[in-house]
């Protein structure tokens, strides 16, 4: 089974997209944790869309689209991926779809102030990537990590001014996403208010495993 998880930043599609990866036993594919490892390792790949990532825009079509054109070449990917994060432009959808077909897109819809709250109180382990919220899901011991004891640390694109950029360039770039999906009829709306837990189930029961 093949997913596009679309929605806003903060809609919970990483967390959501962790549980169906297990379960489905098929890869979360998220390009936002591609290109911030290549930042990590400092690659030319991560040299390159630093400081775009970091000031809340998007990186070029090209690239993206040539690096999920290779990851999905990958073994791993034969029986399903979830895509996280991927496609964010109509460019990139049109390529996928040029790719691939066979999709379900599930859409995670969320307010504005619910998202900007999550994001601002988000914290990631430096380490294993685990995450948590400071309001909601905080850490047994404060800044470190229940999984793996790494440090926690907020993402430079978690800033107040961060968010309010990447919510205007979801709005403007990835939105329009929605009706190019519902005109193919592949979309599936979800709340992404709901907690983790209680969405895996709804989803399990929308998309029964074959
Ligand atoms: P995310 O972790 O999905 O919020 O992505 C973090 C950042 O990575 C985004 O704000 C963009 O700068 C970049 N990024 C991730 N996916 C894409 C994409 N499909 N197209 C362009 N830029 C992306």
């Amino acid at each position: 089974m093949n997913f596009i998880f679309l929605g806003p930043p903060g809609a919970g599609k990483g967390s959501l997209a962790v549980k169906v990866a297990e379960e489905y036993k098929i890869p979360h594919i998220s390009t936002g944790d591609i290109f911030r490892a290549n930042i990590k390792n400092q690659t030319e790949l991560g040299k390159k869309v630093d400081a775009i990532i970091k000031s809340g825009g998007l990186v070029s079509d090209d690239i993206t689209c040539e690096l999920v054109k290779n990851r999905l070449e990958e073994a791993d990917c034969k029986n399903g991926f979830i895509l996280d994060g991927f496609p964010r432009t109509i460019p990139q959808a049109e390529m996928f779809t040029s790719i691939c077909n066979d999709v379900s897109v599930v859409n995670f819809e969320i307010a504005d102030d619910v998202v900007i709250k999550r994001l601002s109180t988000r914290r990631v382990c430096k380490e294993c990537k685990e995450n948590y919220n400071i309001i909601t899901l905080p850490p047994k011991k404060e800044g470190v990590c229940d999984k793996c004891g790494g440090e926690l640390f907020q993402r430079e694109d978690d800033k107040q001014e961060s968010i309010l950029h990447r919510m205007e360039v979801y709005r403007e770039q990835t939105e329009p996403l929605i009706d190019f999906y519902r005109k193919k009829s592949q979309i599936t709306d979800i709340d992404g208010a709901t907690q983790t837990s209680e969405l895996l189930s709804e989803f399990k029961k929308l998309f029964s495993a074959k």
